[in-house]
C-alpha cells in the first residue's frame, strides 16, 4: 500500500516536473523570437541630484511583453536569459536601442542626460564585448561619454580577473561604470579598490527601512563615508518617499533613482523633463 503511494507521488511530481520544463521551454522560445525580432521595449528611469532635483541621468530597463504570454517582468526574463546565454543577444538589443534612443532624443533638438545600462556578467566576460561595445556606439553615433554601464557586484565577484578587466577597458573608451545593487554582494574594501567604478548603487533593501530603520541607517551612512573616502559617487536606489529624500539629503547623499522622482516610462514620456539644445 504505501510502496503503491509512493509510486504515485512520484509519477505525479514526474508529470509536475515535466509541465514546469514545458512552460520553461515555450518561454524560452517565445524570448528567442522577441530577441530576434528586436520586439523588447527600453523604458527610462530618471535619476536626479537630491539637492536641486535636476535630471542627471537615465536607467534604462528591458521591458517584454508577449502576445500569448502577456507581460513578463524583468525579474523573470532577465534569469532565464542568463541561464541560456541569450543575456548575450538580449543585452545587446537593450545597448543598441538606447544609444539609438539617446540619438533620436538628439536629433529632436534635446540633451539627455547620460543613460546607464544594466550589463549582466555573462556579457562583460566575453571576449568580444569590448568590440562589440564599440561597434554599437559607432553604428549609432553615440558617443561614450553619453552612456554609463551598470555592473553588479556579485556578478563581477563569480570570477573577478576578466570582468575586472573588461571594466577597465570599459574606462579606457571613456565610459562611465556602476557597481549595481550594491551591499548584497558582500564585496570587502580591498575589491572595491581594485574596481574602476565612478558610482555605487546602494541597494533599494537598505533604502526601505529609512528613516526609522537603525540598521539600514548604519548601513547607508557607512557606503556613504565609503564613497566619500574613495572617491566614488553614491546613488541612492528605490527611493519611494519624502522621508526618505530627507534622510538621505541629511546623510549627504547626492543622487538618486526611484518611485519618488519617477517610475520607468517610454522614452517619451520623460520629453518635458530633457533640456534643449
Ligand atoms: P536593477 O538594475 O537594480 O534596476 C532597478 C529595479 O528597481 C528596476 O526593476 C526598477 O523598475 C525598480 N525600481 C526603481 N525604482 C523603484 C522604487 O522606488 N521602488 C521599487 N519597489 N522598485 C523600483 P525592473 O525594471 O523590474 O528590473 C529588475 C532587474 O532586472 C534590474 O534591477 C536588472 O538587474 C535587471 N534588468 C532589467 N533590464 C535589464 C537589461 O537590459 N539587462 C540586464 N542584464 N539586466 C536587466
Ligand atoms: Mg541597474
Ligand atoms: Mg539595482
Ligand atoms: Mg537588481
Amino acid at each position: 500500500q504505501a510502496k503503491q503511494l509512493g509510486r504515485n507521488n512520484a509519477q505525479r511530481y514526474c508529470a509536475t516536473q515535466t509541465e514546469t520544463t514545458r512552460q520553461r521551454v515555450k518561454l524560452e522560445n517565445a524570448l528567442r523570437h522577441a530577441i530576434s525580432n528586436e520586439a523588447l521595449d527600453v523604458w527610462f528611469q530618471p535619476q536626479v541630484d537630491l539637492q536641486s532635483g535636476e535630471l542627471i541621468g537615465f536607467e534604462a530597463l528591458c521591458r517584454w511583453t508577449d502576445p500569448d504570454h502577456g507581460t513578463i517582468p524583468p525579474d523573470v526574463f532577465i534569469p532565464l536569459a542568463e541561464n541560456n546565454g541569450m543575456i548575450v543577444p538580449l543585452g545587446e538589443l537593450v545597448l543598441r536601442k538606447s544609444c539609438a534612443q539617446i540619438r533620436h532624443w538628439r536629433e529632436a533638438g534635446f540633451i539627455p542626460p547620460r543613460v546607464a545600462i544594466n550589463v549582466s556578467g555573462r556579457q562583460l566576460r566575453r571576449l568580444d564585448f569590448l568590440g562589440a561595445l564599440c561597434t554599437i556606439l559607432e553604428q549609432e553615433q553615440c558617443r561614450p561619454e553619453w552612456i554609463e554601464i551598470e555592473v553588479t557586484e556579485s556578478d563581477i565577484l563569480k570570477d573577478a580577473e576578466p570582468a575586472i578587466a573588461t571594466l577597465h577597458g570599459i574606462r579606457e573608451m571613456g565610459i562611465a561604470l556602476s557597481l549595481d545593487d550594491f551591499g548584497t554582494g558582500f564585496s570587502s574594501l580591498s575589491y572595491l579598490k581594485r574596481l574602476p567604478i565612478n558610482t555605487l548603487k546602494i541597494d533599494r533593501s537598505f533604502i526601505d527601512g529609512l528613516p526609522g530603520d537603525a540598521n539600514d541607517r548604519a548601513i547607508v551612512q557607512a557606503i556613504l563615508a565609503m564613497g566619500r573616502s574613495l572617491g566614488i559617487q553614491v546613488l541612492a536606489e528605490g527611493v519611494e518617499n519624502p522621508a526618505q529624500v530627507a534622510a538621505l539629503r541629511l546623510m549627504g547623499c547626492c543622487t538618486a533613482q526611484g518611485y519618488h522622482f519617477g517610475r520607468p516610462a517610454l522614452a517619451d514620456t520623460h520629453r518635458d523633463r530633457l533640456a534643449c539644445a
